[in-house]
């Protein structure tokens, strides 16, 4: 509670004496400022809290010179305090000629039954703390003339010192002497540690300093990787775009050019050419679209109830001619529980491609005399699983982390005449994940390849 009621004064005081117009960045100087601020208000609380009992115990005892003396501080210290048109540093000057005033006035009256002693020891640390090592210096220099000075009046008897009649002075001197060394040593340290705290703020600053430039840097990094980002889906779905309308142009020519000269090989054949890959364009073509819409985001399920059967039958019935030219065993293994798993809610355009993205690549990664298979396994209500299996050349397990990336192909170099354009193990991997499973798979180098996921069987459920 204490606590908060010196928070409340502070923040009322910072306010008052237009403190809170300066700011942290200033450094050393705005601390060693606003540690006086504190001084001053606490100084002010504490001299009115200990002025009573001092004032009533001096008219009691009769020592009215130390009422008039507290009397005098008390308001100098007010005046200090609330008086706004003086500058920062007469004002430090004034209370620290005003407390050592108090302090040398009640170190003559009272000796050291008094807190005059106390008071400078105190002096010299605070102005070592609001100004600086060389005034805290000062300080215990204007501290030791005074000693001085009252040694050399005790000593020639220039003056009738009461409070200190007692003292011999070889051990008066000793005492003020070890008072003037303690005083030191603790200027010194202060100032030390003030000065170290200092560094360790400067490179503290310093360090934020450039954490906010690298954060500023990365942050534009950023903001230009999303930028660029944008600019090459929007390339590729603009390009993808440009590219295939001529194509089905292209293609329908050549659907013409079949039936206008059906009697000459040689014709057929190069018609043939045209179209096949022609087609094989628009499907890179159509899968470039895919990955930058998948890139941009815009791709959303459109779910139907179907029959899973159906579409494998349709995708194996399709496939089945590039196996068996390729000379594979291709086969079709499902293995429901009863006929009503075979009835699915999900997104049966996007279940195809998935399919026949990982069946082409069995088929295209298996030499002559493998086996591909597809199995559909239903374990419970809630998902369907994909086996697509194949005896091929395997994948080693390095390229694992990356085989899902779009563009991404393990044998690069050597292609050995495989097309392909690394992208469609990121369509189905995205088509997967919209489907409510996750794409996984097993590999060894030549021994062969499984991919498998799982997928839900009713999208419209949560
Ligand atoms: P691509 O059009 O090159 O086949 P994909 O994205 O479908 O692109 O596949 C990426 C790469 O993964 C392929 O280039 C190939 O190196 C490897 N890969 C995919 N499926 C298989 C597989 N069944 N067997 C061996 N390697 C495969």
């Amino acid at each position: 509670m204490l606590k908060r009621l010196w928070e409340r004064c502070q923040e009322w005081y910072v306010n008052y004496s237009e403190f809170s117009k300066r700011s942290e960045e200033e450094g050393l100087p705005y601390f060693r400022d606003k540690l006086f601020g504190s001084i001053l208000l606490l100084t002010n609380i504490l001299g009115l809290v200990s002025y009573v009992p001092s004032a009533v115990l001096s008219i009691y005892t009769g020592e009215l010179f130390v009422l008039y003396i507290d009397t005098f501080a008390v308001l100098v210290l007010l005046f200090l305090a609330f008086y706004k048109g003086m500058s920062l540093g007469l004002r430090k000057k004034i209370f620290s000629i005003n407390i050592f005033i108090l302090s040398f006035v009640l170190f003559l009256y009272l000796g050291f039954r008094g807190n005059g002693a106390t008071l400078l020891f105190m002096l010299n640390i605070m102005i070592t703390l609001y100004s600086g090592r060389e005034k805290g210096l000062k300080a215990v220099l204007i501290n030791a003339i005074f000693y001085a000075l009252l040694i050399i009046c005790i000593y020639f008897e220039l003056a009738n010192i009461p409070s200190f009649g007692m003292y011999q002075v070889e051990v008066l001197f000793v005492i003020l002497l070890n008072n003037i060394l303690f005083n030191l040593l603790i200027v010194f340290a202060v100032s030390f540690l003030i000065d170290h705290l200092h560094r360790a703020l400067l490179k503290g600053n310093k360090l934020q300093l450039e954490l906010i430039e690298k954060h500023k840097n990365v942050l534009k990094e950023k903001e230009r990787a999303e930028l660029s980002d944008k600019l090459k889906a929007a390339f590729l779905a603009n390009i993808s775009h440009e590219i295939r309308t001529p194509m089905y142009g292209i293609l329908g020519c050549a659907e013409f050019l079949k039936s206008y000269n059906t009697g000459e090989k040689d014709y057929l054949e190069y018609v043939e050419i045209i179209e096949s890959n022609g087609k094989l364009l628009l499907q890179v073509v159509s899968d470039i679209l895919e990955v930058s819409k998948i890139d941009a985001g815009l791709i959303s399920v459109d779910t139907t109830t179907f029959n899973i059967n159906e579409i494998i039958n349709e995708i194996y019935i399709s496939l089945l001619p590039l196996a068996k030219e390729k000379g594979l065993f291709f086969l079709n293994n499902n293995n429901f529980m009863n006929e009503h798993d075979t009835i699915i809610n999900s997104d049966k355009d996007k279940l195809t491609s998935i399919l026949k993205h990982l069946l082409k690549n069995a088929i295209k990664y298996t030499n002559k005399g493998g086996h591909v298979a597809l199995k559909c396994i239903s374990h419970n209500n809630d998902y369907l699983e994909f086996y697509i299996v194949d005896t091929g050349i395997g994948i080693p397990e390095d390229y694992f982390k990356h085989i899902f990336d779009p563009f991404y192909q393990v044998d690069i170099q050597n292609k050995k005449a495989l097309h392909g354009s690394g992208i469609g193990l990121a369509i189905a991997k995205a088509y997967t994940e919209l489907l409510g499973g996750e794409l996984s798979l097993e590999s060894r180098e030549g021994v062969g390849s499984t991919f498998w996921f799982a997928i839900k069987t009713n999208l419209n459920e949560n």
